[in-house]
């Protein structure tokens, strides 16, 4: 039996997407920029596909973009908005590489500091910010540890001290969790991954509030009213659409279950394992999110007894040339590196089941043990 606990990675694609996609792989296979019958067919599809995913994000059609996944959309809101209207670049310390990265490349990134629960630093962000900065980007839900940001209370202090800024929000880890329609309302543009959520990978959008200018990063034929050129993925768009419609649809109740799932599992892990602490407020998490930290043991020797016990998981941590250093996010939290570098993080999922819990409750704590007690 395998046990998938890394639905922050990637979730495995809903029915209902798979089956919405496959005629758009062979009979309707067109090419939706043509005008012919069997590109209208492909156009069609694709409207409606967009209608769906506006309507799921709180959106008009015209305000959405569609992208090849969430590192693009990122892309895309960032360096964007920055050549449509110069100036400094703000986010937060625990953003998706897809952001810090694309701020970073940037002549002024402000990188803004997070308190120890992972929420970001009001008082740190009024200090960078002022009326030359032109983009500021808070995830809404961190894909590591789960915390979602207040985006409201940040869009406060964004519009009263930088009025020419817009606000970006990366809702990849927060689509399958929170009514996206209302927590990212208060931004000007907002980054959905599909994949994240039962979708195809490589597809995403990009929420373009109307008013606000990008300009393109990739060009070409000029799609998607010249914010993002190249020929379209229908069956990946109307992947997504299904994919979103579904979670939209279950969201309430799969929430609830998954969170009493987590819990349980957080619970009893803390328990069973001496020495082990979570990361994060846990009221402040998305429902799938359980992060934990394992002292006296390293996440990679963790992660392959895991694997050879049939858990799938993933550490927060990046193991180069046999260096194990720790998370630029639970840095940015000030979790000691002894403490980081045992981090362990299990993602659960809509597909989680109340025998996955059993089972991890049952691998784990060995596991820790017996890389404690190894010479
Ligand atoms: N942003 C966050 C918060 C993510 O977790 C991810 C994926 O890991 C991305 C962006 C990138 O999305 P994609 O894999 O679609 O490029």
């Amino acid at each position: 039996m395998t046990v998938y606990l890394d639905h922050a990675a990637t979730t495995p694609m809903r029915p209902e997407a798979v089956e919405a996609m496959l005629p758009y792989f062979s009979e309707r296979f067109g090419n939706a920029s043509g005008s012919h019958a069997v590109a209208r067919e492909a156009r069609k599809a694709l409207d409606e596909a967009r209608d769906i995913v506006a309507d799921c994000l709180g959106a008009s059609p015209g305000e959405i973009v569609f992208t090849g996944g969430g590192t693009e959309a990122d892309n895309l809101a960032i360096a964007g908005r920055h050549a449509a209207r110069p100036g400094a670049a703000v986010c937060t310390a625990v953003e998706h590489h897809a952001v810090l990265h694309a701020c970073e490349a940037l002549p002024d990134a402000r990188i803004v500091p997070v308190r120890s629960d992972g929420v970001v630093d009001m008082d740190a962000l009024a200090g960078v910010l002022d009326p030359s900065v032109s983009v500021v980007s808070v995830m809404l839900a961190n894909n590591e540890v789960g915390t979602i940001q207040p985006l409201a209370e940040i869009a406060e202090v964004v519009r009263a001290a930088a009025p020419d800024a817009v606000l970006h929000t990366d809702a990849v880890q927060a689509f399958s969790w929170l009514d996206v329609v209302h927590a990212a309302s208060p931004a000007d543009l907002v980054a959905v991954s599909a994949h994240k959520f039962g979708g195809p990978k490589g597809v995403g959008a990009l929420v373009v509030r109307n008013g606000i200018t990008v300009e393109p990063i990739i060009r070409g034929g000029g799609q998607e009213r010249d914010r993002r050129s190249g020929t379209y993925n229908v069956a990946g768009i109307v992947g997504m659409a299904a994919a979103m419609q579904a979670t939209v649809a279950q969201r309430a109740t799969t929430v609830e279950r998954v969170a009493g799932l987590r819990d349980r599992l957080a619970d009893g892990l803390l328990a069973a394992v001496p020495r082990s602490s979570e990361t994060g407020r846990r009221v402040d998490k998305i429902a799938g999110n359980c992060h934990l930290c394992f002292e006296g043991v390293e996440s990679e020797a963790l992660l392959m007894l895991l694997d050879g016990a049939g858990v799938c998981a993933a550490a927060g941590s990046a193991c180069q040339a046999g260096s194990v250093e720790p998370s630029h996010v639970l840095t940015a939290m000030g979790v000691p590196a002894g403490r980081a570098i045992g981090a362990l993080r299990l993602s659960l999922g809509s597909t989680t089941t109340p025998a996955d819990v059993d089972l991890a409750l049952e691998v784990i704590p060995p596991a820790v043990e017996r890389l404690r007690s190894a010479p």
